[in-house]
This record gives C-alpha cells, structure tokens and sequence, in this order.
C-alpha cells in the first residue's frame, strides 16, 4: 500500500482512546492526522499539553491476567502490541498487585512515540463542527470533557438528548508532610505485584470514635452547589464522591475503601483499627500520594480542613486537591453499529469514554479496536470483531449491545462500565480441586474466573492471529 496515495484518517482526541487509535493506525501503514485541542483550549480536569494525560488516578488497577477482568484486558493489550500498556509498563511506579505509573513519564512516553511515528501528524487544534465531508474515515475520541462546540454538533447529528452524570478527583498528598509515625507503609495483605515491594500504600488507621467523627465532617462539610440543570444527573457507583459514599450509611466507607482488612499497624500491633484510610504513589519520585476513594465535591478549603483530622495527615501539603467534573456519552447501543460506528453517518466512528466504557484502560482497548476496525477499513479489508469470549470482545459488546430492551426497543438504560467477568459468556463447568473433588466457596469462584480468563487470553491471541493475516 502506498502512504502517499492514501488518505489520513482523521482521528479527534489524543486521550487515551485517541492515542492508542492513531499508533494502531500507524502501525498498519496508514496515514494518521491526530487532533488534540490541548494546550491551544483545556478542560476542567486535564492540566498539561501531553498526550495520555491521566486527570485522575494514576493507576490502571489490577495487573493480575488470572482473576482479574482488567488485568485480562492488560494482558490482551500487550499481546495486541498496545501503545498505551507499553508506556505504562516502562513508568510503572510500586503499587501492590496493581499497575500503576508516573504519571508525566507515562504521558511524556505516549506523545514522543506518535510524534516520531512518520505516519502521525499532530495537529494542536479544536475540532468544533462536524467533520468535513472529504474526511472519509474519522475516530472522534474526545472523552467524557469533549468540549461543548463538538458535542452539540453530535447531538444534533444524532438527534438524542446526552447521558450524562457525575465523576469526581482525588486529592493528593506530598509525602514529606506525612506524619509516618502515625501512619505506615503496607500493601493489604502484603501483596508484592508489579514493580511492588509488598509496602506500598500508606494507612492512616481510624479507631470507632475518629471514624464517627469523620463521618459527621463529611456530612457537615460543604459541597460545591450544583447548577439547576446539573441537579437532576446522576453519579456513576464506580467513582462516587466519598461524601455521597458516606451518605448512603454510616458504614458504607467501611466496607468500601476504608476497610480495615489485611493491614496491621506496626505502632500499635495489638490494636485492630476501626477503619483505615490508603494512599497510593502517584509520582514515579515518591514525593507524591493520592487518597485511594478520596473523589469529592466538598469545598477546597473544607477539604483541608477535614482531611487533616484523619490520623496522620494533621499537617498535610495538598499538591492538588479534589474536585467535581461532569461526564456525556453516547447512547451507543442505540447510536453505534458493531464496529464503532455511527449508524446515521459511518465515516464517523467513536472510541473511549465517550462511547460508555469506564475507566483509563477500557478507554484504551476501544481506542485499540476502533483503530484496527479504521485501519482495515481503508486498507479495502474486513476485520471481525474480537470474540466475545476475549475482554475486548466484552467489552464491544456492552457498548455496541447486549442490553435488556426498553419499551421502544432501544436499551433500557445504558450505564458506563469497566470491564468485569460478568460482561464474559459464562462456562458450562464445574471446577473440580486436585483431588477430584468439586470447589466451593471462594475457591470455585477464582477457579472459574481462571477458567475464564485462560479462554480469553487464547481466544485474543487467535484473533490476532487472524487479523494479521487479513492486515
Ligand atoms: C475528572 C475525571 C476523573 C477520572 N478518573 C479516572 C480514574 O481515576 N481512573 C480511571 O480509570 N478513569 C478515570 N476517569 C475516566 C476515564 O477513564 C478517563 O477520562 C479517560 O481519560 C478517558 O479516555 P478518553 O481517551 O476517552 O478521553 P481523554 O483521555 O479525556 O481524551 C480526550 C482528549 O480529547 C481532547 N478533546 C476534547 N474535545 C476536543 C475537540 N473538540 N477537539 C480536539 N480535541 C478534543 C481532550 O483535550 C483530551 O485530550 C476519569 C474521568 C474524569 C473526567
């Protein structure tokens, strides 16, 4: 195929979607043009210039491709020759059984790679209307913060009114302003993981009377007010603020992120914490720790002054502290077809959250996907989709169908999700122990989720297989 006689495809967004869509492009021989609006117009969460850039966390969650749905879709995106997973994999920072990465030499690895490849041009521009006709073949991938002139223009084209609801930002702390006397390093249950050395968050331990007293703070404190219309939109369970969690019951935050299991307090080792609050590396450095579940909408100054009750924060130097963004996605069940693409009008094709994935790295793999499916396209080839048995294959199908039917025929209701085995087939087997006897309990529940997580990770490899071939 000759580069020069073929036309870009234009892909809008240099996210993690956008990113991982031009590499794939590239690295088919097809001419890319990426579209980024950054630095030239922001958005409320994004800080930087740089492609990739993560607005939140700096984790991508569970590396563990054995039990893990996520840690299978990383184990397929590296198999898939990932852009995204290989830069994440060469600025991982120690976070127990999970990946995760400095987040500037992450994002800095992401924009060398596409401004060397001499198939990508990176243009620094908004894209505001529509595409124009003569683009052929486009990836829009401009995330949950697509800027407002775009996203009415695709309202209009698709003639729907946007889903949207809330999402939240953790703050993060500077490790030297850590009272580490109170406080100590330890991964729950002492889980080494990747580039993890078993210690690797910080705890803050709570007793019964510090924890009811939290509690009440977070009730009392005040929120950032929403606007009429902001009022009515719902949050997403997977990234409530901590204030809403709290709001739901007093022991909800217990038995979410401030559980007090697989931890033991070396100043007070005798003593069973009531609660205990986590904070993760967030810089390669080690200067730097975010409040693992701290999302919040609470007023900065509030913010500083609840979060220096908790036991070993009472001086703590905010680097940034939390805040409040709102979310759009399309109703792609109703709105996609099977290969990312906009039924009212095919050159149109989406990747990332905005389709109604959740989550860094499911933004990723449908980045990965809609490269190959455009790639394929302008190559004059067919690509099947990956089988539904594969997290990719899962995770396309959420977003593309597999929902339960409302009264006119379209979804139901069409919620956001990160990858989970429950998006795989299930098997028809009964797992048995090396004594031939049947498991139960929590043993016949990992042994089945390895059972599932074997078949997609062969079931990926046979897929690329194949569409090397037809590439
Ligand atoms: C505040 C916030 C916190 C989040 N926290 C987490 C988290 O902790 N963990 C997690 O896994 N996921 C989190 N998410 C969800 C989601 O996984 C990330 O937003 C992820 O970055 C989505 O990838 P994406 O490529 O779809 O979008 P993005 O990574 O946001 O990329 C979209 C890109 O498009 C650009 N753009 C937008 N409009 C235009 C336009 N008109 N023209 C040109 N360029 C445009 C933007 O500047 C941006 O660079 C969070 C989301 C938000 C908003």
């Amino acid at each position: 195929m000759s580069h020069a006689s073929t036309q870009p495809v234009h892909v809008i967004g240099g996210g993690l979607a956008g990113s991982e869509a031009a590499f794939q492009l590239a690295e088919r021989g097809v001419p890319v043009v990426l579209h980024e609006m950054r630095p030239v117009r922001g958005t409320e969460a994004h800080h930087t210039e740089g492609l990739a850039e993560l607005v939140c966390s700096n984790s991508f969650r569970s590396d563990d491709a054995q039990t893990n749905a996520v840690g299978v879709l990383h184990a397929e995106m590296r198999r898939a020759g990932s852009l995204i997973l290989r830069c994440a994999d060469a600025n991982q920072v120690p976070a127990g059984g999970a990946l995760a990465v400095d987040r500037d030499g992450f994002s800095q690895a992401v924009t060398q790679a596409l401004a060397d490849h001499p198939l990508v041009e990176i243009r620094r521009e908004e894209i505001d209307t529509l595409p124009p006709a003569d683009w052929d073949n486009v990836i829009i991938a401009t995330g949950p913060l697509t800027s407002p002139a775009l996203a009415q223009a695709v309202l209009e084209l698709t003639g729907e009114s946007a889903l949207a609801f809330f999402d939240a930002i953790a703050p993060i702390v500077h490790l030297d302003s850590i009272d580490l006397s109170k406080a100590w390093f330890q991964s729950r249950y002492d889980k080494v993981g990747p580039g993890g050395t078993g210690a690797d968050y910080i705890n803050c331990p709570l007793d019964k009377e510090q924890y009811e007293a939290f509690v009440d703070a977070l009730l009392a404190a005040e929120k950032v007010a929403l606007r009429d219309f902001e009022a009515k939109t719902p949050y997403f369970d997977g990234c409530l603020p901590i204030e809403v969690m709290a709001e739901r019951g007093r022991e909800t935050l217990r038995f979410g992120p401030l559980k007090p299991v697989g931890l033991t307090n070396p100043h007070n080792p005798t003593v069973k914490a009531h609660a205990i609050i986590q904070l993760r590396q967030d810089n390669k450095l080690g200067t730097l720790y975010n409040l693992v579940g701290f999302q919040t909408k609470m007023r900065h100054g509030e913010q500083v002054r609840v979060f220096r009750t908790i036991p070993g924060l009472e001086q703590a130097e905010f680097a940034r502290l939390g805040g409040l963004h709102r979310n759009t996605y399309l109703n792609s069940p109703r709105l996609l077809d099977g290969a990312l693409r906009l039924k009212a009008d095919p050159r149109l094709r989406f990747a990332g959250q905005i389709t109604g994935c959740e989550g860094y790295v499911e933004s990723a793999a449908v980045g990965l996907m809609a490269g190959r499916f455009a790639a394929a396209e302008r190559r004059g080839e067919t690509l099947a989709p990956p089988p539904l048995t594969t997290a990719h294959g899962a995770l396309l199908a959420h977003i593309t169908g597999g929902h339960i039917e409302g009264q006119d025929g379209g979804p139901r209701s069409f919620q956001p999700m990160n990858v989970n085995f429950g998006l795989f087939p299930p098997m028809d087997v009964t797992p048995k122990g090396e004594d031939g006897k049947r498991l139960r309990g929590t043993e016949k529940t990992l042994a089945k989720k390895r059972l599932l997580a074997a078949r997609a990770l062969a079931d990926m490899a046979a897929w690329l297989d194949t569409s090397a071939i037809a590439a």
